[in-house]
Parts: C-alpha cells; sequence; structure tokens
C-alpha cells in the first residue's frame, strides 16, 4: 500500500514524479482536474468524474490526448498499482509544456497526471458535533468570466475564500455569487433543510456540480422527500432547521453555525444523520445504484 503517481500512463514513486516547470498548469493553472475517491478497493462514480472532467476540458478548448474509457482504464490501473483501499485519486490534465506567453497553441503534450492517495479532510469529531463556518468576503468567480462548474486547476477564487474562513477560525468558508446569492463551500456543495423540503441553489448560481451532491439528492429523493434546486439567500441559511456540507473528501457533514448564528438546534439534525448514513452505505457498496 503506497502513494503512487502515474503520468501519462508511466508510474512513478511521490518523490520522483516531475513536470516541466513550462507546463502550463504551473504556469497559469491551465488545466482541468477531479478528485475521486474509492471505498474498499471500488471507485466511486467513476464514469460521473471522468464525464465532468471531459466536460470541463471541452470548456477550456483543452484536448484530452485519450478516450473516457481509457481514462477510466488509467484511473483503475493506479489504484490497483497503489494497493490502496479507501484512496483520495487527484487525476489531472495539464495543458502542458508551452512558452512563457498565455498562446495555449504552443502547448502541444497535455499532461495526464493521477495521484492516488489517500485523504481526511475534517477531523472525526467535527463528523459528530457538525462545523462552524462563515461566509466570506471573496465572491465565488463570476460564471461568465470562469463558470465554476469547470474544475480547472486554476482554484486560487477557492483558495482565498478559504484563507479568510481560517482566518476567522473555521475549517470551511461560505461564497456567495456575484448576485449576493448563496454559492457553495470552497471545496464542498451546501444543502439546507427547511420544513421537510431539502434545498440546494442550482447550478445557475455559480456552482460546481459535485458528485456528492448528485448522490445526496438521488438519496434523499428515493426516500420521498422533496428535493429543490433554488436560489438561496442568506437568511435562508440562518433561518434552516439543518444545514449540511457535500464533497468527495469531506462526504457529508453537518453544518451547525453559520456566520455566529446557530443552525437549528445546534447539533446535527436528523435529516443530515440519516443522509450520511445512506451516502455511506451507497459510497461503500451496501447500497448499489446504477
Ligand atoms: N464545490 C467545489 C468548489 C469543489 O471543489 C468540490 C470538490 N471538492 C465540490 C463542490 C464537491 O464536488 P464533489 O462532490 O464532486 O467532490
Amino acid at each position: 500500500m503506497q502513494s503512487i503517481v502515474s503520468i501519462n500512463g508511466k508510474f512513478y514513486q511521490p518523490q520522483d514524479a516531475k513536470i516541466s516547470v513550462f507546463d502550463h498548469g504551473l504556469l497559469y493553472g491551465d488545466g482541468v482536474f477531479e478528485g475521486i475517491r474509492s471505498y474498499g478497493g471500488q471507485i466511486f462514480r467513476l464514469k460521473e468524474h471522468v464525464r465532468r472532467l471531459f466536460d470541463s476540458a471541452r470548456a477550456i478548448w483543452l484536448d484530452i490526448a485519450i478516450s473516457q474509457e481509457a481514462m477510466c482504464d488509467s484511473i483503475h490501473a493506479a489504484l490497483v498499482k497503489s494497493q490502496i483501499q479507501d484512496a483520495y485519486l487527484r487525476v489531472m490534465v495539464t495543458r502542458g509544456c508551452g512558452t512563457l506567453g498565455l498562446d495555449a497553441d504552443m502547448c502541444r503534450d497535455s499532461q495526464i497526471i493521477i495521484i492516488v492517495d489517500t485523504i481526511a479532510l475534517y477531523p472525526d469529531e467535527l463528523y459528530e458535533t457538525g462545523l462552524k463556518i462563515v461566509t466570506v468576503v471573496v465572491p465565488r468567480n463570476h460564471p461568465a468570466a470562469l463558470n465554476p462548474r469547470i474544475k480547472s486547476m486554476n482554484y486560487l477564487n477557492n483558495i482565498l475564500a478559504k484563507i479568510e474562513g481560517k482566518q476567522a477560525g473555521c475549517l470551511e468558508a461560505l461564497m456567495l455569487n456575484h448576485k449576493g446569492e448563496v454559492a457553495e463551500c470552497t471545496g464542498d456543495n451546501i444543502f439546507i433543510v427547511r420544513q421537510g423540503v431539502l434545498r440546494t441553489p442550482p447550478t445557475s448560481a455559480g456552482i460546481l456540480e459535485g458528485v456528492t451532491r448528485g448522490a445526496v439528492m438521488e438519496l434523499a429523493e428515493d426516500s420521498g422527500m422533496p428535493v429543490r434546486e433554488t436560489a438561496l439567500t442568506l437568511f435562508d441559511v440562518y433561518s434552516a432547521d439543518e444545514c449540511f456540507l457535500t464533497g468527495t473528501a469531506a462526504e457529508v457533514i453537518a453544518v451547525v453555525e453559520v456566520d455566529g448564528r446557530m443552525i437549528g438546534t445546534g447539533k446535527p439534525g436528523p435529516v443530515t444523520l440519516d443522509l450520511k448514513k445512506k451516502f455511506h452505505a451507497l459510497a461503500r457498496g451496501g447500497l448499489i445504484k446504477t
């Protein structure tokens, strides 16, 4: 069991995995990526992640040299090579080496990088007690400038928000969109529960269309709960019965305080706990859905 890196299909030990300093991925954050997890050696929603990777690439005129099927095979091969059962896989496609100018046409060797490692985003106890988050000043990228649906390697918008959040003593931070509506957190999507209805911002609010978000919406619908993708204000969040975040690394985690306001009872709520349990069962193979 070891962390391993694949670059264009060739395996390297982490310390030996290197790409050029002229890669536009490094020079400009010019590339796309995915964060994927495996549970007991099974990769969760691999095809969906790979689809999103290719969609992101298409949106930025980045040609990926291999097919989606071949990409899935490469990711599988890297996981098998690592022998890690519960892995976090970081898949990146960079624009490749170019000149020091911005011209993407000079980049002809886009690099496919797969890192297989492990991840623990939040301390275990926070899954019991819930997270405290704050809304940060920096707005989520305007969708017309750099659509957050593109999972690009330029995550500065999120990093600036995360720094602001940490300065306020929080591990995750809530970002608003250019209209002042609730968008998403720096690395997670947000949900609220109000009077038995699950609500989350629509993709048009300028968010990443999270794979975990999609899975949780399906689980809620399957259990008969109404699910609405609607614009949310901070008032909606403050006055929610429950609030939680979803993400590949975070899975499902309750939020119990936002901007100093207690959410609901101040403890992870019953809907959150139920969806968290169901998501764990789904991801760990206890509840297979096609
Ligand atoms: N929003 C952002 C900005 C993210 O980076 C992520 C992934 N870490 C998510 C939401 C959650 O997406 P997913 O469930 O596909 O991991």
